[in-house]
């Protein structure tokens, strides 16, 4: 098993493991590389490569950057750009800064439904992360009002759910545009999963803009993907000349996976490394 993992996430968004235990887990296993890919922020590459350094393991910075369109989630994976690029830095920053303000609203609405939870607790289980709705769901499980986490997202959290507030986000096509114009190469992450109700997916014309803007690779291989979907997606990859990639969405115990039990051949990782905007 020598392959990369190019997507897991760590402490400094909603994983549960720091950049260097991740680092750990990924040389147990003999990975040749690891992708941090925390949401929408770059501040665990650092610790990533320190811990990595004097390993034979292969550290590929990444970030997952939470596009939307007409109201869903589309996640665009970016690897080896600038993070120090003035224009994505500051939409990162901005996304990260209106998760603050959307985590406030979200415990208004929680205390309107009667279940209180405060923002301070809230920030304490997020630490160094942007906000994110796993941190909120993990303070209303801790008032027993929900038994885990996915109870809460089921009953109150799930996009347009009674306590779910929007959040500000990038439209994909541009959000494409900014990683290539920060050098680096853009991946359509798990396009099988959110998209409108009753889709299963991202929208095949939604699929393709994103294409046209300049898109280098599509996850495919993803844990959340059945046999189909990881078909239809090799296959759409293969009919633009778009690199497969997988990872595994390792988010520590947070969700039930395994780190490096999905990742991208060798080979794979080249051709992607070939489309960086030279
Ligand atoms: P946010 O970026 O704050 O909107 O939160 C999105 C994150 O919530 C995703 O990355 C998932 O990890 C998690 N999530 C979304 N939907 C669910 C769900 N139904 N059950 C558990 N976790 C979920
Ligand atoms: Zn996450
Ligand atoms: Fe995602
Ligand atoms: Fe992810």
């Amino acid at each position: 098993m020598a392959g990369y993992d190019l997507h897991t996430h760590t402490t400094f968004s909603d994983g549960t493991t720091s950049p260097a235990e991740n680092v750990a887990l990924a040389c147990e296993l003999g990975l040749r590389g690891l992708a941090v890919t925390d949401h929408d922020t770059t501040a665990g590459w650092e610790a990533a490569r320190a811990a990595a350094d004097g390993t034979d393991l292969e550290i590929v910075p990444g970030a997952e950057i939470s596009a939307e369109h007409e109201g869903y989630s589309v996640h665009v994976l970016g690897y080896w750009f600038d993070p120090e690029h003035r224009e994505l830095a500051g939409e990162l920053e901005r996304i990260r800064g209106e998760r603050d303000r959307r985590a406030v609203e979200t415990v208004e609405r929680f205390g309107q439904l009667g279940i209180a939870i405060s923002m301070d607790r809230v920030r304490e289980l997020a630490g160094p992360a942007p906000i994110g709705r796993p941190h909120i769901a993990a303070a209303v499980v801790e008032t027993g009002a929900a038994d885990d986490v996915s109870e809460v997202f089921d009953r109150w959290l799930h996009d347009g759910g009674p306590a779910y507030v929007a959040k500000y986000a990038v439209d994909p096509v541009r959000c494409v545009e900014l990683i290539r114009s920060a050098r680096g190469v853009a991946v359509l992450a798990h396009p099988g999963l959110y998209g409108p109700p009753g889709a299963g997916g991202i929208p095949e014309e939604v699929v393709e803009r994103v294409i046209e803007a300049g898109l280098a690779g599509i996850e495919a291989d993803h844990p959340d993907h059945d046999e189909d979907q990881r078909t239809r997606y090799r296959d759409l990859a293969a009919a633009n000349r778009l690199v497969v990639s997988g990872g595994s969405d390792y988010h520590g115990d947070r969700k039930d996976l395994r780190l490096g039990e999905v990742t991208t051949a060798a080979d794979e990782v080249w051709r992607l490394r070939e489309r960086l905007p030279r």
